[in-house]
């Protein structure tokens, strides 16, 4: 029942949302009680995001949790994967790309949109960054099964040959937006560089920027840090 039941007040808030002028805004309280779910105060996001604790539980109660988790992103993929809204990116897309890894993941990372190699695949953060990514994530002590893995978009931008189809979001240079705390919806989020960007970018500083972004969210996780990973240069 309660599938069906989402599936009308998802459609019914589209509907709104296409209508309005202003963006439909849902409090992090009110999805929580959507899906009967209680709020996650230590919460976590970085280019990443969180939820519960991990390792948190086996209880039969736990386990429905997570199974629901699971039918939510398993709905919305089903929606993503036949979704036309933006017909230029449909239209030039091998595939959608949706998210991947646990579902009831403390962090996620989210990064821009999907690249070639992604497209190619189905599955984001795949190519040369994402090897990278998955070495900073095993850095970090965790593994890419325990973290969600995400794009904005879900399809390859259309752009030309060459150039790095970027947009921009919030206004301000990366190197002061990353490495500071925000919040989005009571969830915390730190934005850092992009690993593609340091692939283009060798500089130890940079690098060592990430890394030190990136102890800071094991600090927000109550996550211990060891001396090695305290001396890391990625
Ligand atoms: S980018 Fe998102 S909204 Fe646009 S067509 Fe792809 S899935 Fe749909």
């Amino acid at each position: 029942m309660l599938q069906p039941a989402l599936s009308v007040v998802l459609e019914a808030l589209e509907k709104i949302r296409d209508s309005q002028e202003k963006p439909l805004r849902v409090s992090r309280a009110t999805l929580n009680r959507l899906f009967k779910q209680p709020p996650h105060p230590d919460a976590v996001a970085a280019g990443v995001l969180a939820a519960p604790k991990l390792g948190e539980g086996g209880s039969p109660a736990r386990k429905t949790d997570v199974a629901a988790k699971a039918a939510a992103l398993a709905q919305v993929r089903e929606r993503v994967c036949v979704c036309m809204k933006c017909p230029h990116l449909a239209r030039t897309r091998t595939q959608t790309v949706f998210g991947v890894g646990n579902p009831d993941a403390e962090l996620m990372f989210v990064g821009e949109a999907p690249g070639a190699d992604e497209d190619a695949r189905g599955e984001p953060f795949v190519g040369r960054a994402g090897q990278l990514l998955t070495r900073i994530i095993e850095t970090m002590g965790l593994s890419r099964d325990e973290v969600y893995i995400a794009n904005i978009l879900k399809c390859r931008p259309d752009v030309p040959k060459g150039a790095p189809g970027n947009r921009p979001g919030t206004r301000g240079a990366m190197r002061l937006l990353r490495g500071t705390w925000r919040s989005y919806h009571d969830t915390p989020l730190m934005i850092t560089y992009h690993p593609s960007y340091l692939l283009r970018n060798q500089s130890p500083g940079e690098k060592r920027r990430v890394w030190e972004d990136m102890m800071a969210v094991l600090e927000k996780l109550d996550r211990p840090i060891s001396e090695r990973q305290r001396n890391y240069f990625l």
